[in-house]
């Protein structure tokens, strides 16, 4: 069996690992366009900051394609998919064969379609080469613009600082995160990036990138004012890797469509990772979560399935941890659901040092915020994803000050 695999990131690897324990002799051949051995994506950040070196954000040893008998044809462009006479094309203008397909070609970032996103100077951070353009372009001293307080957003802003770069994070919302957490987590986050040093600006929409010579001089926003930087990182979002793929049963603008198993409408394609619209695991509605974690699951079920198990992916549980000099946030699941049957419970305690927000719905546990104390939040996850009825739960008797069905446990 020929298993071919666009992408050797966390959804590529996971299900190559996958197919190989469930086809020890299956050919599988890994094509990326990066032409680098595969690295930790959640490390740039920490790698621009100098938290991390080069060498600590590799995912695997130099050996690694060998000992797992993968084919891996880095550096090469995947340009179109024949599905009909199953087989991918290269930008070199080969055809490689497969009888089985995974795409798991990830996502690249969204930049605002305003006057002067092209500008040298404006950057994103998706990639090592994009970190390494960043990194020999800052300067100590140089005042920098983010735009957009995701999670993204927020960490490159950190790593400025260190770096000793002037720093004004642009949110159009009314508050950072704001697809994450609440008005009062956001605020204790803002609290924490103001007392770096970080310039925060909320309900502000940049409306163009001023430049002289072809280089920026200035953000401008919507409200008239003009910011004076010599670089802007946009942080956005991301949007799927599908432009490709022509057919239009996967060419879908919110991510190629899977189904429980993650294959796709194409027979014998499946994808995984940034680049579908999986279920989230708490709504059963399609839904986009481009997480690592959810992208490695995603992986191990397309690639047990794709050597012929019949796996089934629960759903995609959204999940973020943010950790900033030692402040933590961690977050996760539905973080404003409607209904009559949902109640959230929250307090922000000042002797602990910190915020917790939970949010059951039907009495299971459905949200989850925790900003500074953030201890038992894998045990929250747990009882999260499987949906536990949590007030029906027994204190544990090995930790009888903790019960996920009060606040502070
Ligand atoms: C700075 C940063 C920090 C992050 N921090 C976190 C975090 O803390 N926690 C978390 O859960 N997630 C985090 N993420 C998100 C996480 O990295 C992604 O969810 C994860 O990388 C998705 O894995 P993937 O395999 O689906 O896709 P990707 O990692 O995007 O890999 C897809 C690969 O396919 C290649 N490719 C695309 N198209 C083609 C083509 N046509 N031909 C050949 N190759 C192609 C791409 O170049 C890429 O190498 C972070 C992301 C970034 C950028």
């Amino acid at each position: 069996m020929r298993y071919v695999i666009i992408g050797a990131s966390a959804a590529g690897l996971a299900a190559a690992e996958m197919l190989r324990q469930w086809d020890p002799r299956g050919a599988i051949t890994l094509i990326s366009d990066e032409a680098q051995a595969p690295y930790s994506r959640p490390l740039l950040t920490y790698l621009l900051s100098g938290e991390v070196r080069l060498d600590q954000v590799w995912l695997k040893s130099p050996d690694y394609f060998e000992q797992w008998r993968f084919e891996a044809r880095l550096g090469e462009r995947v340009v179109a998919v024949a599905a009909a006479g199953h087989e991918v094309r290269l930008q070199s203008g080969e055809a490689v064969p497969y009888d089985r397909l995974l795409i798991a070609s990830g996502a690249s970032p969204r930049v605002p379609a305003i006057p002067g996103h092209d500008l040298e100077g404006v950057f994103t951070l998706r990639t090592l080469a994009d970190e390494q353009r960043l990194d020999a372009a800052l300067q100590a001293g140089c005042r920098v613009a983010v735009v957009g307080a995701g999670p993204v957003g927020l960490k490159a802003a950190e790593a400025f600082v260190r770096r000793g770069c002037r720093v004004t994070l642009v949110e159009m919302e009314s508050q950072v995160l704001p697809r994450l957490v609440d008005g009062q987590a956001a605020d204790l986050l803002c609290g924490a990036l103001q007392n770096w040093g970080i310039e925060v600006i909320c309900q502000a929409a940049p409306s163009g990138i001023v430049g002289k010579r072809g280089r920026v001089q200035a953000l401008a926003l919507g409200d008239g004012r003009e910011l004076p930087v010599q670089a802007v990182l946009c942080a956005t979002g991301v949007t799927p890797n599908t432009a490709f793929l022509t057919d239009p049963a996967l060419a879908a603008a919110g991510g190629i469509p899977v189904d429980a198993r993650m294959q796709t409408p194409a027979p014998d394609i499946y994808a995984a990772g940034d680049c579908v619209e999986a279920r989230h695991l708490l709504t059963g509605q399609p839904a986009y979560v481009p997480i690592w974690p959810a992208a490695v699951a995603q992986g191990q079920v397309a690639g047990a399935n794709m050597a012929g198990a019949r796996w089934r992916y629960p759903g995609a549980l959204p999940q973020n941890s943010i950790s900033l000099r030692g402040f933590q946030v961690i977050t996760g699941g539905l973080i404003q659901p409607e209904g009559a049957d949902v109640e959230i419970v929250q307090e922000f305690d000042r002797q602990r040092g910190g915020y917790r927000r939970l949010v059951y719905r039907q009495g299971r546990l459905v949200g989850l915020t925790l900003v500074g104390q953030v201890q038992d939040a894998g045990i929250y996850f747990q009882i999260m994803s499987q949906q536990l009825p949590v007030r029906d739960l027994a204190a544990d008797p090995h930790r009888p000050d903790f019960h996920p069905g009060r606040l502070w446990g």
